[in-house]
């Protein structure tokens, strides 16, 4: 598992108008930027230094700094089974159906379909319905789906 983002924030740059860089802090404590001195030179830039400022001075109304909602990758969801008729959304859950015995392929294929549409990734679905459908590929169920309904 990578580091994960734990704050970000747009700040204006000094050089060029209406320009804004994407400054992130990370959970080991790094920064990063996405402006060209910090890609190319690994260089503490004027971004993280300002950031660094708006976090010390907890908010002070510094408006070249917008701190921004950090989107939780979907991999994040967590996945577990429910009463529902299908794959459904609640806060950072997926609720995935109980699968009835014996279950149409269509229908497994189905909540896989939509969990591949939230984000999940394949691995992580073929863990989670180990051993059903381990010889599945992602590519395979797509087009299983989008030929079938
Ligand atoms: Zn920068």
């Amino acid at each position: 598992m990578g580091k994960k983002k734990v704050r970000q924030f747009m700040v204006e740059s000094q050089s060029v108008r209406d320009k804004l860089y994407k400054v992130t802090l990370y959970d080991d404590g790094s920064w990063a930027c996405s402006c060209p001195a910090w890609i190319y030179r690994r260089y503490e830039c004027h971004h993280i230094v300002t950031a660094k400022q708006y976090l010390k001075n907890n908010k002070d109304n510094n408006s070249k700094v917008k701190e921004i909602p950090i989107i939780k990758i979907s991999n994040d969801y967590i996945l577990r089974p429910g009463k529902v008729d299908k794959v459904t959304k609640e806060g950072n859950t997926l609720l995935i159906p109980l699968i009835p015995i014996p279950c149409s392929t269509y229908y497994l294929a189905k909540i896989v379909y939509d969990l591949l549409s939230y984000g999940v990734s394949m691995k992580r679905i073929k863990s989670y319905f180990h051993p059903m459908i381990d010889s599945w590929t992602k590519k395979a169920v797509i087009s299983f789906i989008e030929k079938n309904s």
